[in-house]
Order: C-alpha cells, then structure tokens, then sequence
C-alpha cells in the first residue's frame, strides 16, 4: 500500500516536473491540420464531443480518456501531457471527476485557459454526494439540461479565443443545443412506456443520480459516487434486498467499470432466492467508440434509455 502510495506519488511529480518544463516545446508529430486552427484537449469523450460540434472546422480536438476509460482513477501519462501542454486551450469536467488529475490541471491554469465545464453549471442545479453533502456529484452529463451549460462554457471561450469566428461558434453551439432539446424530448418519451414503480435502475457505481432525478427513476449504485472506494458485502445485501423488495429482474454494468461488482450483486439475488439477469451495458463516465453512434454524446445517451427500456419494461 505504501508503495503504491510512493509511487504514485513519484509519477506526480514527474508528471508535473513535465509540466513545467514543457511548455515551449514544439512536437515534431508533423500533423497536417493548419496552424490557424485552436489546439483543444479535453479529458472525457463527452466534453470532446461539445468540442468537436461546436468548433467544427476551426478547431482540433483530442480528448485524453478513450471507451471504457474510468476518470475517477485515471493518472495521466506522458502522451497526455503532450496533448496539455500543446493544446491553446484544455476542458475537463471539474468537481473531482478526474480525481487523480487536480494538480496538473492547477499547473495549466498557469499557464493557458483550463476551465472545467462542469462548474459552469448553477450550484443550486447540482446534486451532493449522498455520502458527503460538501461534494457535488460530478456526472452532471447525465442531466441534459444541465449539459446545455458545458455547452456555453465551451462556445464562450472559444469565442474568447477567437474572436473572428464567433459567428461560426454561436451557430453550431446553437445547432447543438437544439439536438440536446430534441434527446430530452426522446429520454422522457421512452422513460414514459416503463411503470413508475418498475423505474429503479441499478448499477455498479452511482453514476446515475442526474439522470433519475431528472427522468424520474429511482437509483441505487453499489460504489458510491466515486469508485476510488470498493465496495463492501454489506453495499451488495442492501441492494439485493431492494431487488426484491421491489421484484426488479433487472442490472446493468457499466463499459468503464468492471463487472465483478454488478455480477456481486446477481449472485447475491440468486442467493436469496431471487432471479436477476444483466440487463445490458449502459455507459456512464465513458463513451463508445469514435466512429459509432455511441461515440457521439446524443448517440450514447440514447443507447442508454433504450437499453434501459428494453429491460425494465
Ligand atoms: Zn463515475
């Protein structure tokens, strides 16, 4: 334990050692995209996904965490550090998503724009820990309507940025901002064909409480709003018990969390006389694959609600 502590201690502060020293240099990768174009760095797939919409051609993006990637535990490597120290500006979720990241991202403050998209967000609009009331929950992507403010974030420092294409960006951020109405439309239509009292939806950790909060599903996760915590044989019975308490025939593991815990909790249920299948894999702090509909933020979200209709219904 303490070793690890060492070590990982060891590769902040070589990381961040790369920090500092990195600033001017210039990367001989040689790609071809034009030099007049922003250089951005995002962390998790979703912000890029903002990024990539509203910037369109004026912009290029890279974001550090591909599918499957789980922000909580994430350590930077040294081609992240790369991608920090090129980029004109960096967007990241903020409220301790990317739990292990802080003090490069206080490093890049110094030295360039570092916003954390999720702070944008009204704080009577955010939801607390329910294990720690002074924390706010980070997956705030899970509330449409409050994703709509990552949006602003993003389109006003780029045009901050960049002044000469504000025009382009306020009328993406404004195409973007219309195909998140139109999936908030979808999400409540299809939460609407599952019974109120079958709308529990539970998962490995709890990354879901914007969206059941917003869409009216009740929901449990077996690690908390983190999942630097494991999970203890006490945080399994309490959800075996709610399965059938509430006769839920239903769980769903999660593509950026292992799904030892949720198979935990089916054997559990099984134990107890109880029958429950995995109801399919939602994506909760990762996206699907670049390239796919569930790469795209609307995409994933929509692959979500199905899944979870087809289940519960
Ligand atoms: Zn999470």
């Amino acid at each position: 334990m303490l070793k690890k502590v060492f070590f990982s201690l060891l590769s902040i502060v070589f990381l961040v050692s790369l920090v500092a020293c990195g600033s001017n240099s210039t990367n001989g990768e040689g790609t071809s995209e034009s030099s007049e174009s922003i250089k951005v760095a995002t962390t998790i797939a979703q912000i890029q996904d903002i990024v990539k919409n509203v910037g369109g051609e004026n912009v290029e993006v890279s974001s550090l965490m591909g599918p499957g990637t789980d922000p909580h535990t994430y350590n930077a490597v040294q081609g992240d550090i790369e991608k920090l120290n090129n980029a004109d500006v960096i967007f990241y979720n903020g409220l301790h998503l990317e739990g292990q990241m802080g003090e490069i991202f206080e490093k890049m403050k110094e030295q360039k724009p570092t916003i954390a998209v999720g702070e944008n967000i009204p704080e009577n609009q955010l939801l607390s820990d329910p294990e720690d009331p002074s924390i706010h929950d980070p997956h705030v992507w899970f509330s449409v309507e409050n994703w709509k403010y990552a949006v602003e974030a993003v389109r006003d420092e780029l045009i901050d940025l960049d002044k000469a294409n504000e025009e382009s960006y306020t009328e993406n951020a404004n195409a973007y901002l219309n195909a998140l109405t139109e999936l908030e439309g979808y999400i409540k239509e299809k939460a609407a064909e599952i019974p109120e009292e079958s709308r529990v939806l539970v998962t490995a950790h709890d990354a879901f409480n914007y969206f059941g909060e917003e869409y009216g599903f009740d929901v449990v996760g077996l690690q908390g709003i983190s999942t630097e915590s494991d999970f203890s044989v006490s945080d399994v019975q309490k959800i075996v018990d709610t399965l059938v308490d509430r006769d839920i025939k239903g769980v769903f593991v999660e593509s950026s969390v292992n799904e030892r815990s949720i198979n935990a909790v089916v054997e559990g249920a099984k134990e107890a006389g109880h029958e429950v299948s995995i109801g399919g894999e939602l994506y909760s702090d990762a996206m699907g694959e670049a390239g796919t509909e569930e790469g795209t933020y609307v995409g994933m979200f929509k692959h979500n609600i199905d899944t979870i209709v087809d289940a519960l219904k």
